[in-house]
């Protein structure tokens, strides 16, 4: 599956929904998380619908994981240099709450471990 009609996220990419776009090229995308979690919070997800993080094991195109951290690395630069966060929710346990595969890149203040 490349896109799912009930995605909240795939309507984002489709435009059906608006987003503040802070990345955008044919693999991977980036937005403003729309309930910040710190300062800064963006959330960065291949363009293609791939739920979660554990749908990434034998996944036939491996170059995407790269895409995918590539842009979230690089946003971190981007958003702060005193550091950030980078967060994958994973299945219901793991706090995921939209089944598109996307990283929290958090930044603008102090973290703490362990996270709730
Ligand atoms: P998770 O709980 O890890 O699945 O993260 C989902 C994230 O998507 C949450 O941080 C939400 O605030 C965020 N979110 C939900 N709907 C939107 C939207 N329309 N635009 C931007 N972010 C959203
Ligand atoms: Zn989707």
């Amino acid at each position: 599956m490349t896109s799912d009609s009930t995605c909240i996220f795939c309507k984002i990419i489709a435009g059906d929904i608006p987003a503040n776009f802070v990345h955008r090229d044919e693999d991977v995308v980036a937005i403003t998380d729309v309930n910040p979690q710190a300062p800064q919070h963006v959330l960065v997800m291949p363009v293609r619908h791939i739920p979660t993080f554990a749908d990434f094991v034998g996944f036939e195109k491996p170059e995407l994981i790269t895409k995918v951290f590539s842009v979230a690395g690089q946003l971190s630069r981007e958003l702060s240099a005193n550091g950030s966060r980078a967060v994958i929710n994973t299945g219901p346990e793991g706090g995921q709450t939209v089944d598109h595969l996307h990283v929290h890149v958090l930044a603008g203040r102090q973290m703490h471990w362990p996270p709730g």
